[in-house]
This record gives structure tokens, sequence and C-alpha cells, in this order.
């Protein structure tokens, strides 16, 4: 649906996205996820071209975006911003209904589809249609930014971090309502935050950005599973369990200290207990055997390269898909 093609955007000197190739499928939840500064706005800017490209291309329905009439192009795609961008002189009715009535809509089409946005994000339509954004909590407000960018039904929605300024219970409501609404709509939707969470729970793949480049992409399994790099682990973080050498080992009864296990722990390699399953990967093609120890040194278990496969073998291989 959309297909970026080697694209690199400059601000003078300074590289602000670097060379970036990747695909998005139709009726794919794609997450650009990285730390403040390395692309995300930039990227998603471009999409809409709302920002030019310095080089490369991206195509939408394989087209070059630069093919299509900019002002069409722009019904085609929903945006919903970071900050809360409501006109504060306007009813919901009429924030909401801003690309409808530039495409020239009736008013009973209009109110129609308000009403019926308003309910999909759950607010009573008949009673906020007429309200100001004055009298909406944060959280509503940024529903109304949602039913904006889907007003026109457009079949892609750009989303750039529209949760980050809200309180932790709305972000987590609006989160679920999201996923429930693509449940229902099932647009492209392109997502940019910071919160590697948020990109956990929402995405169907996500794309780890580094410095305008791409660190990784992959579903949140695959990058909790097989992170390609240190700065992919540290992003996720340790709240989301990854295999370590405690899953995979075969457990030993005597826990004697691995000091005092002879001259053998030498030869071996040993490892903690939460040692990642990437790293005794690595570590196996040159150690037939791998100790365990706890964090007192005490030794647990071993890993083999036959340990390895049985517990890749249960795991659905490419230890992915947590069970
Ligand atoms: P993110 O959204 O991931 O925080 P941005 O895409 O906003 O990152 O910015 C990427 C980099 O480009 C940053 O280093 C930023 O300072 C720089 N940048 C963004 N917009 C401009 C601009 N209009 N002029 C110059 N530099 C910019
Ligand atoms: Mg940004």
């Amino acid at each position: 649906m959309i297909k970026f093609s080697n694209v690199t955007k400059k601000y003078g000197d300074k590289v602000a996205v670097d060379g970036l190739s990747f695909n998005v499928e139709e009726g794919e939840f794609f997450v650009l996820v990285g730390p403040s500064g390395c692309g995300k706005t930039t990227t998603l800017k471009m999409i809409n071209r709302l920002i030019p490209l310095t080089s490369g291309y991206i195509y939408f329905k394989d087209k070059p975006l630069s093919d299509y009439n900019i002002n069409k192009m722009r019904f085609d795609i929903g945006y919903v911003l970071q900050q809360i961008a409501l006109f504060p002189h306007m009813t919901v009715r009429d924030n909401i209904a801003q690309v409808p009535m530039m495409l020239g809509w009736d008013k009973k089409r209009i109110n129609d589809r308000v009403e019926s946005l308003l309910e999909m994000v759950g607010l009573e339509g008949k009673q906020y249609m007429n309200r100001y954004p004055d009298e909406l909590s944060g959280g509503q407000k940024q529903r109304i930014g949602v039913c904006r960018a889907l007003a026109a039904d457009p079949p892609v929605i750009l989303m750039d971090e529209p949760f980050s300024a809200l309180d932790p219970i709305s972000r987590e409501s609006l989160q679920q309502d999201l996923l429930d609404l693509q449940a229902k709509i099932k647009k492209t939707i392109i997502f940019v935050t910071h919160d590697m969470d948020e990109a956990m729970k929402l995405a169907d793949r996500i794309c780890i950005l580094k410095n305008g480049a791409i660190e990784q992409i992959g579903t949140p399994d695959e990058l909790v599973n097989q992170p390609a790099s240190e700065f992919v682990r540290q992003f996720i973080g340790t709240k989301h369990s990854i295999h370590t050498a405690k899953d995979i080992m075969v457990p030993v009864e005597l826990k004697e200290d691995i000091n005092n296990y002879g001259s053998k722990s030498n030869e071996y390699m040993v490892v903690n207990i939460n040692e990642p399953l990437d790293h005794l990967l690595k570590h196996l093609t040159n150690n037939e055997k791998i100790f365990v120890v706890n964090d007192e040194e005490q030794l647990v278990g071993y890993v083999t390269t036959s340990s390895m496969i049985e517990f890749l073998a249960q795991n659905g291989l490419n230890g992915g898909g947590k069970s």
C-alpha cells in the first residue's frame, strides 16, 4: 500500500531520514518507534507530502506519490497530530467535518457521518456534536482528532504520537479503543510513538528507527525474541519477557559454587541465568556446553546445542511465539 524506497531527507547538512526502505501492507497497523529526534515525524510528513524528499521514492498503491494530485491525495490520507489541534471556535461537528465540507458533502450526510464517528469512538453523537472543544477532556478531544482523520473514510491514517499528551489512564483507554476500531474498519495505519509499550500493544509490525535509519522491522514477538542489536534490546527494555538461559537450560540439582567446579569451568563458558537467548545461540557455536549460574554464582544448569534445539522446536523455532 505504501512503499518506501531508499528515502532520504536532509535539512541542510543534517540527515534526518537516512535511506529508509520498507513496505506497509494494506490493512496493516504499522508503528514507527524510536527516541526523540530519530526522524519519525519527518517520515510521516513525507507520506503526506507536507515535506519534500531529498532523494528516493515513496509509492502509494504502486505509483510514486509525486504522480498524484497533492490536494486530492490528502483526502486519501487522514492525519492525527500529537498536539490536540481542534479549532476552539468551532463545534465538534464542524471540527470533524472539515474534509467532508471541502468535498462538498450535503448537510444531512455530514451530520450522519459525524454522529456515527462519535459513536464509534464511544461518545454519544447527538450530545457531543454541538459542544465546543473547551467543554471536553483531553481524552475526548483526542477522540475528536481521530474522528476528524477518519471523516472522509480515507484508506490510510497517519498518527503522530496522538496519545502522548494524555494521562496514563486516558492513554490506555484510547489505545484499546483504537485497537477495537481498527478491528472494525481495517485501515492502513502508520502510527508514530516514542513509547515501546504503546508500540508493542498496537502494532502488527514495528519499525525501530535510530538516527533516521532502520534498526529493525518485525512483529512485536520477533523484536522481543530476536532483537537485531543491543540498541533494540535496550529500547524494548526488560519489562517484556525475552527468553533467557533459565528457559532453555537443563537444570541440575547440585547448586555448588561454580568456582569450586574444578578445572572444567575454565574450558566451558559460564553465563548468568538471565542471559538472553540470542547471546546463547552465538556462544553455542564455539562451545559445546554453556554452564548457567544464578546471581550467587551457583551452578543451576547447562545449555547444550541439543537442549537449545529442543527449546526452539517447542517454541515454534526461531524463538518466535511466546508460549
Ligand atoms: P522525531 O519525530 O523522531 O522526534 P523529527 O522527524 O522531528 O524526529 O526530526 C528528526 C531530526 O531532524 C531532528 O534532529 C530534528 O532536529 C531535525 N529537524 C526536524 N525538522 C527540522 C527542520 N524543519 N529544520 C531542520 N532540522 C529539522
Ligand atoms: Mg516527532
